[in-house]
């Protein structure tokens, strides 16, 4: 039986995964998980989510097929007792599959990918689990089978690219208090496994990245290539009790949510891969972020670095007009929030105002031309200058800090 799990908590506490870490307790009695429990992100642009999208699902071999409703009812006992029902935004879905046949796999296939890369409505879950006759329970306005659907899904087809989230959860009575993590050990088990775990620390920052500063249960997470990375790591980390722990197989830092396409093509809240020319040298707009415009066949879309990005502004900044870049990232309000950004050529030569009696000449105004304020000369062209750059072409990323779930690190490229 897959069961698919989401929008149990809100920002004032809980999280669906530690509600399926309990329940896989609870459900220890009835069989035993075929595969690693499985923690998929969503699109990350979705208006309604909590915090980071995240959806459950796991596949239990029953040890005793008559249990199945038994065991539906515990899911939905346990959902009904530890969702936040009182946050007008928690939605809880429930989703059971227990004969999968391959038209159903199909359908399920296209329909996670696009909770991944698409916006969709309450509407397109109902109609496919009515259509395959899932069996199912959605509280409230029962938007959570949106996601419960979704990982459903992935556990039934598969992920295609993967990586393992270890998460450690506090003993309740430490819910709400400053987290008790040894700093040292931290940093210790960060040398000791990177690369095969990454964004536990941001060395550049000089910052711990995997413990959140919310009143969630969670104590910290590790992210790595596979189990044996993440608990190798896990077993370095000195901190406060840990009630338990469980590794989850995820679509984190896959790049899964990203769409290659054309600017012309773009639509508000997707997340695209997009080659083109810098038409606007880029700005430093008010917060410290860096925007610049891109440009390919005609159409234009504006890219920004936000301040959190930190260092990786310094990259942004540096760019010129005529550059060739692929940018990475989510559309909102018509512009790319640069995750990533691909240098591929750089323009070396820039159009200036030419130089006369040693100093560069002045605009007269619009179509007026350029004057020498020494001896008047005036001159109607530019000139082409050679420009020195500060950066080279290549590829470059945000910092650990301000790295979305989804989003794959460089590191990541070089080990797949
Ligand atoms: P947390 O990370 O703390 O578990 P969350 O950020 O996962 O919380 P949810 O509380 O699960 O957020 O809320 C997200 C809601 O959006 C869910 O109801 C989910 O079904 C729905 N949703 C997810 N992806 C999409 C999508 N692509 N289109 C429309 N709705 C979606």
């Amino acid at each position: 039986m897959i069961i698919g799990l989401d929008d149990t908590d809100s920002r004032d506490g809980m999280c669906t995964t530690y509600l399926m870490a309990v329940l896989i307790e609870k459900l220890e009695a009835f069989g035993s998980l075929q595969d690693y429990p499985l923690l998929v992100r969503l699109n990350p642009n979705i208006k309604y989510k909590t915090r980071g999208n995240a959806a459950l699902a796991i596949n239990v071999r029953l040890n005793d097929a008559n249990d199945a409703s038994k065991v539906k009812e515990l899911v939905i006992d346990t959902v009904e007792k530890m969702a936040v029902f009182s946050d007008e935004n928690t939605n809880p879905g429930i989703v059971f599959i227990e004969i999968p046949n391959e038209s159903l796999k199909n359908d399920l296939s296209k329909f996670s990918i696009r909770a991944v890369q698409d916006v969709l409505e309450i509407r397109e879950a109902k109609e496919l689990l009515e259509r395959h006759d899932i069996s199912h329970r959605g509280f409230k306005n029962e938007r959570g089978l949106i996601g419960a659907l979704a990982a459903a899904g992935f556990a039934l087809c598969g992920l295609y690219d993967h990586t393992s989230e270890l998460i450690a959860y506090r003993e309740k009575k430490n819910w709400g208090s400053p987290r008790n993590i040894d700093e040292d050990s931290v940093w210790a088990a960060n040398a000791a496994t990177y690369p095969d775990t990454w964004d536990t620390v941001d060395i550049e920052n000089e910052r711990i990245v995997f413990a959140p500063h919310s009143l969630d249960p969670i104590l910290f997470g590790i992210r790595g290539k596979n189990e044996e990375s993440v608990r190798r790591a896990f077993s370095m980390i000195k901190s406060e009790p840990i009630e338990r722990h469980i590794v989850y197989r995820t679509n984190q830092n896959t790049d899964m949510h990203l769409i290659p396409a054309k600017i012309h093509e773009v639509q508000e809240d997707r997340s695209y891969i997009l080659e083109g020319i810098v038409s606007k040298s880029p700005k430093t707009i008010t917060g410290g972020h860096i925007i610049f415009e891109l440009s390919e066949d005609g159409a234009s879309i504006e890219c920004v670095a936000f301040e959190p990005t930190k260092g990786f502004r310094r990259i942004i900044r540096e760019l010129r007009e005529g550059d060739e870049v692929t940018v990475f990232g989510s559309v909102k309000d018509n512009t790319v929030n640069l995750e990533k950004i691909r240098i591929t050529r750089l323009t070396m030569q820039e159009l200036r105002n030419p130089v006369c009696c040693g100093k560069r000449m002045k605009s007269m105004g619009k179509g007026q031309g350029k004057r020498c304020e020494k001896c008047g000369g005036m001159s109607k062209e530019q000139a082409i200058e050679i420009v020195p750059r500060r950066i080279s072409p290549g590829f470059y990323e945000v910092p650990p800090c301000a790295r979305r779930h989804l989003a794959k690190p460089l590191i990541r490229f070089s080990q797949s």
